[in-house]
């Protein structure tokens, strides 16, 4: 049984139901049409996924099309970038790449169309005066006192917008459909405007560019597009690209909508996304903290966990908002697979082993990967000064802290047992620097010849050849569940957590890692998984937290299963 067969969403259901009804014929041609005025985000990647995916699953094509109709906030820039990052999500468009653009000759043509049909005219009301005749929900519209201009009248005051001879905001076209329409769409609405701007892709051709409403329906006809998959907020404009597909007797695509992705801790918003940037919230499109494609490739996330977590929400008619957890743990699932493991040190603690020799060096074995024996085993140096993490230390352990405290024994991970005699302390501060400590040398592989157990394991580098290193720890960027759960007078912004990334300046890496390349991934034992930046370099190691090894999800369903 194919997957259309067992329908996992309404979306393929619809599609295997037109291919038993043979509407389409069989075919399945479907797009993703961004705008390209920023970069994608994860909410476009549901729809990647999506609209590949259906293709992919009934054998069909999906394209990938620029809806360039707004040459003010469009930049090639943008439009580089989305190729990049639906590639990198890995998914082919063959030969099917299209721009709006590339149908400004057509949809002007369209346009002469609907006026010879009586269906369009030419409208002198300001962008002010149209909202103002519009009407609301409430109060049917105003028609526009140009409404009846002669078609004639309309094919040469057309023609002449096309030509240049109107500064901005002279005329528009609109369609003529009815001013009572309880949908708003439907009150004459805007098909043309002129705009003397400089096209990313035409240039200076078009004094004229159409609204987005006009040119994208026609831009999936002429594609021949089966099934246009868009976002809810969309379905109160179904029935204008109805209504145009018809005027026009052109090939009709079907319009379905779905619920758009949102997540907590979150904003998904271009405009938002924007905003972030250009108030320094964040450091550019692909700064890890940021929701787009580009922060989550930097922040170490791989195509395939997105296309699980994608596959894992599935789509549905109702909106709602998916628990960051949930994307994180889909994260962890394909990292804990794939990433071998490594010791770092993030916040170094030295800890001096007396009793054991000056200049010694072991090498201690450790497995790379206990999920995939078949990553092998590497080799560690241990030597007499090694550093731990402050954490795993207290001077006086609370109650249920197991790791190393004065007079207790621990273990350094596929090393030895340590126990702790002294400590150094700042004469100024007093703040614990150094630890003495003494091993124990029957417990060699970090288990004891005599049985005694303990119960802290620290993960641990060799100072002498530890590779310094920068880590940044990343967390939410928001602190609320919903970023715009603000007291009265306050902004979204306001709930941007100043702690959503935390710069460990001095971190220790066991050696080797300053050898490894921009975009690979690790383990870090006990701490979580981390990838190295694109601005690393072997003299100067910058790594990324991904994300920490805690399972919020995991644990949260635990508890969704217990109740
Ligand atoms: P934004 O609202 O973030 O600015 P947009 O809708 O303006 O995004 P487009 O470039 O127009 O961005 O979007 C391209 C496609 O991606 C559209 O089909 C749109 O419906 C879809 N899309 C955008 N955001 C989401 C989302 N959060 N969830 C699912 N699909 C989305
Ligand atoms: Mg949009």
């Amino acid at each position: 049984m194919t997957q259309a067969e067992t329908s996992v969403d309404f979306v393929r259901g619809i599609i295997a139901d037109d291919n038993r009804s043979g509407k389409f014929g069989g075919r399945v041609v479907t797009r993703f049409p961004p705008e390209p005025n920023g970069h994608l985000h994860i909410g476009h990647a549901k729809s990647i996924c999506l609209n590949f995916g259906l293709a992919a699953d009934f054998d069909g094509v999906c394209h990938l099309r620029f809806d360039d109709t707004n040459p003010s906030r469009e930049d090639m820039e943008f439009v580089e970038s989305i190729q990049e990052d639906v590639r990198w999500l890995g998914y082919d468009w063959g030969d099917n790449l299209f721009y709006a653009s590339d149908y400004f000759g057509q949809l002007y043509e369209y346009a002469t169309k609907l006026i010879e049909n009586g269906k369009a005219y030419v409208c002198d009301l300001t962008g002010d005066e149209v909202r103002e005749y519009r009407g609301n929900l409430t109060e049917r519209g105003k028609e526009s006192p140009y409404r009846n201009r002669t078609v004639e009248e309309n094919l040469n005051l057309f023609k002449s917008m096309r030509a240049g001879f109107f500064e901005e905001g002279r005329h528009t076209l609109r369609a003529k459909i009815d001013m009572a329409a309880p949908n708003l769409n439907l009150r004459d609405p805007v098909l043309y405007r002129i705009l003397k701007q400089t096209h990313h892709r035409t240039g200076d051709e078009w004094p004229i560019y159409p609204m987005y409403d006009f040119a994208h329906g026609q831009s999936d006809s002429i594609e021949n597009v089966t099934h246009s998959v868009c976002t809810l907020e969309f379905e109160d404009h179904r029935p204008l690209y109805d209504w145009f597909l018809n005027e026009l007797d052109i090939y009709r695509s079907q319009q379905i909508e779905f619920a758009r992705l949102n997540i907590t801790h979150t904003v998904l918003s271009k405009r938002r996304l924007i905003e972030l940037i250009n108030g320094g919230y964040v450091n550019g499109w692909d700064d890890p903290r940021m929701p787009t494609i580009s922060g989550l490739r930097r922040r170490g996330y791989t195509p395939e966990a997105l296309r699980n977590f994608c596959d894992r929400i599935s789509v549905a008619r109702r909106d709602n908002t998916v628990e960051i957890a949930l994307l994180e743990h889909t994260l962890r699932d394909d990292l804990n697979k794939r990433s071998p493991r490594v010791m770092g040190v993030l916040d170094p603690l030295k800890v001096v082993i007396e009793n054991y020799p000056e200049g010694k060096v072991e090498d201690i074995i450790s497995t790379n990967n206990p999920e995939d024996l078949t990553m092998g085993e590497r080799n560690v140096p241990f030597t007499r000064v090694v550093y731990i993490e402050k954490d795993d230390f207290r001077e006086v352990p609370p109650p249920k802290f197991y790791r190393l405290s004065p007079g207790r024994e621990v273990r350094l991970k596929d090393a030895y047992y340590i126990t702790c005699n002294s400590v150094v302390k700042d004469e100024t501060t007093g703040e614990v620097i150094e630890l003495r400590c003494t091993y124990d040398p029957n417990t060699f592989g970090g288990t004891s010849a005599d049985g005694r157990k303990v119960r802290g394991t620290a993960h641990w580098v060799s100072e002498e050849y530890a590779v310094d290193a920068e880590v940044r720890v990343y967390d939410h960027l928001f602190t609320t569940l919903d970023p715009d759960d603000v007291p009265e007078g306050s902004d979204w912004k306001d709930n941007i957590n100043p702690d959503s990334m935390v710069v460990m300046e001095s971190a220790k890496l066991e050696p080797g890692l300053n050898q490894a390349k921009p975009g690979e991934r690790f383990q870090f034992l006990r701490l979580g998984y981390f990838c190295v930046d694109k601005d690393s370099t072997p003299e100067a190691p910058i790594f990324n937290r991904t994300v920490a090894l805690r399972d919020t999800w995991a644990r949260m369903d635990q508890d969704r299963k217990k109740n």
